[in-house]
């Protein structure tokens, strides 16, 4: 393999992140303003997909608040784990039977974000603000 391959193999491998890792902050949102309403809430933060949508709060807020940016994460993961549609009628599902609190993946999100390495969070993933 001639050095330029080399170097362009190391490239893609090691400088750019995979696409994956990459999460949107969306500030300002017209879905989580309809949640804080819905919530009776001054500030939401709703995760659809790989993004996070802000209403009330900035996106400084949230990456300087490591517990809610760790709670809001558990949730990009359970997108992932499920694929969007799977997760968004699962949720549904759950929130008509046991409310947004008692849920299993609100549960399941205040649980995980005691023993998350927020570090982590930022190793992992590349935050965006759109
Ligand atoms: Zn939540």
């Amino acid at each position: 393999m001639n050095p330029g391959a080399l170097f362009e193999l190391h490239r893609k491998l090691c400088v750019q992140p995979p696409m994956k890792n990459k999460i949107y902050l969306k500030t300002n949102s017209r879905i989580a303003r309809l949640a804080c309403i819905w919530l009776r809430s001054r500030a939401v933060a709703l995760v659809w997909g790989r993004t996070i949508h802000l209403y009330g709060a900035t996106a400084d807020d949230l990456l300087s608040n490591p517990s809610w940016l760790a709670h809001e994460m558990v949730h990009v993961r359970q997108y992932e784990f499920r694929g969007v549609p799977r997760f968004l009628a699962s949720y549904l599902w759950e929130w008509v039977k046991h409310g947004y609190y008692n849920n299993r993946y609100e549960r399941e999100a205040r649980d995980v974000n005691r023993q998350w390495d927020v570090g982590t969070i930022f190793d992992n993933y590349k935050f965006e603000i759109k």
